[in-house]
């Protein structure tokens, strides 16, 4: 029922919050049924569900087939952006650090889980050690001008009227 209205008392209100739950678990249902970890998430604008998904990441072989990333970038392609303000991710699980901050940088308005996550969750405990510094390369440069002169492009000067 992808674009169905769920009836509204209020943005988020706990009828439109129950359906979406109740669409993330029919997702993480969908998961179980292939074999992989049951997460699904969905993502509500405007008491509309516009995307839902579920973790896929035996079948893609990726560890970017997560719930959340995928309903991402189905909302993002549905509404023609890169940014989801007004949209609510709801998830069955608490979401990994990488999906947080994918939410993050959706701009996405709020995240709602039903259940904690011990291994992947805001303080997991199953994360693999990563060794990540900064490089004292001298492409660090390159890569900086590359940067700077990317956005100094974008800032043209404004010109001054009247
Ligand atoms: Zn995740």
């Amino acid at each position: 029922m992808t674009g169905a209205t769920l009836p509204l008392i209020g943005q988020r209100s706990l009828m439109t919050e129950l359906k979406a739950f109740q669409a993330a678990l029919t997702e993480a249902e969908k998961a179980f049924k292939r074999s992989e970890v049951p997460i699904g998430a969905v993502i509500v604008k405007d008491g509309k569900i516009i995307a839902r998904a579920f973790n896929s990441t035996e079948k893609k072989k990726s560890f970017l087939a997560h719930a959340e990333l995928i309903a991402i970038q189905k909302a993002c392609k549905k509404l023609g952006t890169k940014y989801l303000q007004n949209c609510h991710l709801y998830i069955s699980l608490e979401p990994c650090q990488m999906c947080r901050t994918a939410a993050q940088l959706s701009r996405i308005s709020s995240v709602h889980y039903l259940l904690k996550s011990k291994k992947f969750g805001k303080s997991g405990i199953a994360y693999h050690p990563l060794k990540i510094k900064k490089s004292r390369s001298v492409l660090s440069e390159q890569s900086r001008h590359l940067l700077s002169s990317f956005f100094e492009s974008r800032r043209k000067p404004k010109t001054i009227e009247g």
